[in-house]
């Protein structure tokens, strides 16, 4: 995947944190202790692959505070990965846990690897490895592992097995996001797609604006990307298009019809990555852009839900002055200096670890139930749900509107002033 290798995905979330803390005059022990996570590791997952040889993976685990509760947050399974991309997605992972106000901290974990290159069998061991090297220092007590991209509910449930081999004993608390059957919550392959769709539903009341009139464009065709297109189309909303990552060509392309994607259509052409056919796109009456081309698309919504770094000083400009909202489906979608642009145009962000907590919720949920070992119906987690993505959106939308501050920033300091409190609370600072 092409990735601009002079952007620093940690570098970032640490000025958005500076920014923040300059506002709230956070004192300089509880700046040092919330500009770093406070624990990673770095290891090697040793696997023989399927031709006999043996491959080393590079292995991370960043626990960035876990001041409110154990920690929690995605594994990435990804070529790409770095010990910086893990380093910001810890610490926005505390930021969300925090704005969603559930009692959990931050966590993230990755591993280099691409497997569009590996075997069922190579995967396999890559996370039962991953779990061999972590075992002591994850729990359902301490640090709560789930999916993120290129994982699903299958490699959460080799993970649990492993964890649970090595302890002895059923934990299924350790890991979320495990398939529906074996521990999993119903509604959490929607959850994070939904959970962007009810702020997008609160922002579009708040601004006055019939979602029926509104049309978007989205980068990412995956988990997040699907469910979020559904909801908003049942809200009666025009999606037009849709960027996605093509692995034959190593780049992304936007699919375009302008009377709205048929979703269903585009999922039946669609591989277990979220990639797009492009030839069977072709005949079905798509036009095909550059991948970039959802970011200039003459709509009212943008919905970014691939990868960080996407909205970026260069980029921002292309935005169509008909854009209102920017709902951010993915982590880190945004640069500060795109952002100050936004700003500056007015444009309603929905920040990303408020937008995208809808996992992170359900994923709670998930270990409520399984701790309780009663699982509820999916009606039930999509209302609960609703209704903390909601409340959370409000507490947002809120001290915005009081302060007179931009939306993200907003939802920062609440965020991180609890987070400040619960350190200090501990005597940690
Ligand atoms: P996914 O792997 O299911 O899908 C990713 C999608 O992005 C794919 O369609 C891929 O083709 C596309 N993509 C990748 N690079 C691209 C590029 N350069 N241009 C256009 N498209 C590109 O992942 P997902 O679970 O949907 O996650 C998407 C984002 O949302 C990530 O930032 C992730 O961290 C974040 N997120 C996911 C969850 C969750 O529950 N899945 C929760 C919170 C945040």
């Amino acid at each position: 995947m092409a990735q601009d290798k002079s952007f620093n995905a940690f570098e970032m979330a640490q000025t958005q944190f500076d920014k923040v803390a300059d506002m709230l005059n956070l004192d300089q022990g509880t700046r040092d202790l919330l500009r770093n996570p406070f624990r990673e590791y770095h290891f090697g997952i040793p696997v023989r692959m399927d031709d006999g040889a043996v491959k080393i993976f590079r292995g991370f685990r960043c626990q960035h505070n876990d001041a409110r509760g154990p920690g929690k947050g995605g594994i990435r399974f990804h070529p790409q990965e770095t010990i910086d991309t893990v380093r910001a997605l810890s610490m926005w992972m505390t930021w969300k846990t925090a704005v969603a106000d559930i009692p959990l901290g931050g966590g993230k974990g990755g591993v280099i690897c691409d497997p569009h290159h590996l075997s069922a069998l190579e995967q396999e061991k890559i996370c039962r490895g991953w779990v061999r090297q972590i075992a002591k220092n994850v729990g359902p007590l301490a640090d709560i592992p789930a999916p993120d991209v290129m994982t699903s509910g299958q490699h959460m449930l080799w993970m649990l097995d492993e964890f649970e081999t090595i302890h002895g004993n059923k934990y299924p608390g350790f890991i979320t996001g495990k398939p529906v059957g074996m521990g999993g919550s119903l509604g959490r392959t929607e959850a994070t797609g939904y959970g962007v769709i009810y702020t997008l539903r609160e922002a579009l009341k708040e601004l006055g604006i019939n979602p029926k009139e509104t049309t978007a464009s989205v980068q990412g065709f995956g988990n997040v990307a699907h469910y979020a297109i559904k909801l908003y189309s049942e809200m009666g909303g025009k999606i037009i298009c849709v960027s996605c990552w093509d692995q034959d060509d190593q780049k992304s392309y936007t699919y375009k019809k302008n009377d709205g994607i048929d979703l269903d259509a585009l999922l039946s052409i669609t591989d277990r990555f979220g990639g797009i056919d492009k030839n069977k796109a072709r005949e079905l009456g798509y036009e095909q852009l550059p991948g970039e081309a959802w970011i200039e698309q003459d709509v009212d919504i943008l919905i970014p839900a691939a990868l960080e770094n996407q909205i970026t000083a260069e980029s921002v400009n292309k935005i169509s002055k008909r854009v209102k909202i920017v709902a951010e489906g993915a982590n880190g979608p945004t640069t500060p200096e795109a952002d100050k642009v936004l700003k500056e145009r007015n444009v309603f962000v929905i920040p990303d670890f408020l937008a995208n907590a809808g996992g992170v919720i359900c994923s709670y949920f998930e270990q409520v139930q399984c701790n309780m070992n009663y699982f509820w119906e999916k009606e039930e987690v999509l209302e609960k749900l609703d209704a903390k993505m909601t409340s959370a959106y409000k507490a947002v939308s809120d001290l915005a509107k009081k302060k007179n501050i931009f939306t993200r920033d907003a939802a920062y300091v609440i965020a991180i002033n609890r987070v400040a409190q619960a350190c200090k609370d501990r005597g940690w600072v």
